[in-house]
């Protein structure tokens, strides 16, 4: 038993994790179809991926919340398909804040080491560590309905890393706050992260946000992972179509593909990921890939947006495509200006065009 063992807090050793053709059906329908994922001790993994595409019952599946009907779950090599949840070593956040409402925040994180039958007073002070590692110190007192949802989900944070457990699954935990709250606490839990060092994976469908945390991120479409990869992996080299046009922004630019090259406004583009049979396709350009310059492809300016240190315009040419192209924030452009554009020649993934 580790409960009365009194280790600090920053002591965790993250568990290696392994996913391997883990299969999932509900009913007719499968939800998960042969998924495998690796991590190592202490990586931030983010799984990627549209509405109804697995992540949930992946996570779930993981912390042994739902039987799986093949495959094999192992947590530091050690097959956990029969270990029930409270024994896999697992903390757990989840989008809802699921915290007793009429309990404080102190008595909602000693909640589980209140089951685990570890004594008062080690249970306070644990629970007061914890909050103090999220930053609620101060509030440990204050019951969870009186709480914004950004200090709620650090509260259940704090309640699911009182355990020192040696993974962490989080499940969209980021999604019912609003955008200042979720980037300032996305920020905070990939702080908490790193200084644990605790295997974590991270439930997200939104790309943006998996790209800023992760050291990995891991694309899921219909039960199965697509694509895992660093980031910019991600982002520079997406193997498929679907990982290409679901992680970052892209423009659906037609273009003939010839002897693995496909021509798009005049210039040849090498392909990313698998060749393709010759034809007509739709390139997948990055708005940063189209340039704005003295000669080229006349287009039209349409709408820009400022975001900060950049600019995004969109273009509309003469055959009535419309474009978006990223550029700096100085190059500031009026609606129904003439601008001419080229490419910059960066690889691209391309999708038959019929
Ligand atoms: P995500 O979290 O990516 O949105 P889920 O893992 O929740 O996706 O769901 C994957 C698929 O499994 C969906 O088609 C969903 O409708 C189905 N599903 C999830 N949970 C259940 C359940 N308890 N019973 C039946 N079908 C389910
Ligand atoms: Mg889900």
């Amino acid at each position: 038993m580790t409960t009365t063992v009194d280790t600090p807090a920053t002591t965790v050793r993250g568990a290696t994790v392994e996913l391997s053709s883990v299969v999932k059906n509900y009913g007719g329908q499968r939800a998960l179809d042969g998924i495998s994922l690796s991590m190592r001790p202490g990586e931030f993994v983010a799984l990627l991926g549209p509405s109804g595409c697995g992540k949930t019952t992946a996570l779930r599946a993981l912390a042994g919340l739902e039987q799986v009907d093949a495959g094999s779950i192992r947590i530091d090599e050690k097959d956990v398909v029969d270990v029930p949840v409270n024994r896999r070593d697992i903390g757990m956040v989840f989008q809802s804040y699921s915290l007793f409402p009429h309990l404080s925040a102190q008595d909602n994180v000693e909640f589980g080491l209140r089951m685990r039958r570890v004594p008062a007073a080690e249970r306070r002070r644990r629970a007061a560590e914890s909050l103090e590692l999220v930053g609620l110190g101060h509030l440990a007192g204050r019951y969870a309905h009186q709480l914004s949802g950004g200090q709620q989900q650090r509260v259940a944070l704090a309640r699911a890393l009182v355990t020192r457990p040696r993974v962490l699954l989080l499940d969209e935990p980021l999604s019912a706050l609003d955008a200042k709250v979720r980037v300032q606490l996305r920020e905070e839990i990939r702080r908490i992260q790193t200084e644990l060092g605790i295997t974590t994976l991270f439930v997200t469908h939104d790309q943006e946000e998996a790209l800023a945390v992760a050291d990995r991120v891991a694309v899921m479409r219909e039960g199965r992972i697509e694509q895992i990869g660093t980031p910019e992996e991600l982002y520079t080299s997406p193997e498929t179509p679907f990982v290409a046009e679901f992680v970052g922004l892209t423009n659906r630019m037609p273009g003939q593909l010839r002897a693995g090259g496909v021509t798009v406004l005049g210039t040849e583009l090498q392909l990313l990921g698998t060749p393709q049979p010759d034809g007509a396709v739709f390139a997948l350009v990055r708005p940063e890939d189209i340039v704005l310059s003295a000669f080229g492809t006349p287009a039209m300016v349409i709408g820009t947006s400022f975001l900060g240190s950049l600019r995004r315009t969109r273009v509309s040419l003469e055959d009535g495509l419309e474009l978006s192209v990223q550029h700096e924030a100085g190059v500031s452009l009026a609606l129904g200006e003439r601008v001419q554009l080229s490419l910059r020649g960066r690889a691209v993934a391309v999708i038959p065009r019929p």
